[in-house]
């Protein structure tokens, strides 16, 4: 008898979790992307315990019919993309239907969701087992809760660094999607304290503001530039303004905050001479460019992506923040807040 049999769902979702949900930050990141991707305009996290007692996120996107709930939990169950080609042209942040069914193998999860038609629909799966589900009253919109995240995985569980650095990485990635989704109205509570709320109005430098604070919005100016491929635009600090880390270059492609070495390399050069050694400016930089042009499927979080004519846009960034810089360098301090 031959020695080879497939895992058990439960097993192979809690194998992919080991990918999509290193931390609570990623749950947080999956979560808010769906609730994006699903037109939400309004999205409120609410996290206790740094995310591993809870973690709640309230949307009033699309929402998920009843005949479909129990499938988004479901390993590669997509309502995003359907065929081959769909993979080369993703303009949503999900498609590999790999998120639900990870988070719900490690976690005991309640999910409310109704579309524009009532009722809704609540369930309940723990440890990626169906409890229960039933009809509820909610309306359009969905709301799920992530309880005592990783309680069957120990070893993961006893990884993760102290509380205040994961909570420091979920307010860092709803940072980064709030930059990328200016028309979204978020909030980010942690332990009932108010730790951020953005407006919602499309405003780039306001979102900014509510992140990093005002006085620091102040010091920073637009870029816009574009060649036969890309569009670059967003905001770049003076090169006064500086931090000693890069962490403060925020790099948004088509939506999707990515992590990029070469194109924050490129946003530092841009600044020529300006930046005194091991300082780094703030930036918020929307590239567009046609989904043919990138790859992201290129590992289960998304955030690495792998873009053609990636040195053409290397090029395009240096040569828009460069003369933009010297641009405001021309202007003498005496009438800069005329
Ligand atoms: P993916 O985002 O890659 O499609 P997920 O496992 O994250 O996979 O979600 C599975 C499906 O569940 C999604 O394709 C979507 O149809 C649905 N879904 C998940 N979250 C929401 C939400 N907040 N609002 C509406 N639909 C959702
Ligand atoms: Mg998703």
């Amino acid at each position: 008898m031959g020695k080879i049999h497939e895992l058990a769902a439960v097993l192979a979702d809690q194998i992919a979790a080991g990918e999509v949900v290193e931390r609570p930050a990623s749950v947080v990141k999956e979560l808010v992307e769906n609730a994006i991707d699903a037109h939400s305009t309004q999205i409120d996290i609410e996290i206790e315990d740094s995310g591993l007692k809870k973690i709640n996120v309230v949307d009033n996107g699309d929402g998920i019919i009843a005949s479909d709930v129990e499938l988004a939990f479901r390993r590669h169950s997509t309502s995003k993309i359907t065929t081959k080609k769909d993979l080369f042209k993703i303009k949503t942040l999900g498609f590999r239907g790999e998120a639900l069914p990870s988070i719900a193998s490690v976690s005991d999860v309640i999910m409310e969701t109704a579309t524009r038609l009532p009722p809704s629909n609540i369930i309940h799966i723990k440890g990626g087992k169906i409890i229960s589900q039933k009809m509820g009253a909610r309306s359009q919109g969905t709301e799920i809760s992530v309880f005592d995240l990783f309680f069957n995985t120990p070893a993961r569980l006893k990884y993760l660094k102290s509380m205040q650095t994961e909570l420091a990485a979920i307010s860092d990635i709803v940072n980064r999607l709030a930059l990328s989704h200016t028309n979204i109205a978020f909030s980010l509570k942690s332990n009932g304290r108010l730790l951020l709320e953005t407006a919602g109005n499309g405003k780039l430098q306001q979102t900014f503001s509510a992140i990093y604070g005002v006085k620091t919005a102040r010091k920073m100016i637009e870029i816009n530039g574009e060649d036969l491929d890309f569009k670059v635009s967003g905001f770049v600090s003076l090169p006064e303004l500086t931090r000693a880390s890069k962490t403060y270059i925020s790099l948004l492609l088509n939506g999707r905050y990515i992590r990029n070495y070469q194109l924050t390399n490129a946003v530092i050069k841009g600044y020529g001479s300006k930046l005194m050694v091991g300082r780094y400016p703030f930036a918020v930089i929307n590239i567009g460019l046609d989904p043919l042009l990138v790859d992201v499927n290129v590992h289960p979080t998304k955030q690495q992506v792998r873009i053609s004519k990636e040195e053409e846009l290397v090029q395009l960034l240096v040569k828009t923040i460069y003369q933009r810089i010297a641009q405001e360098n021309l202007i003498p301090d005496a009438l800069k807040n005329i």
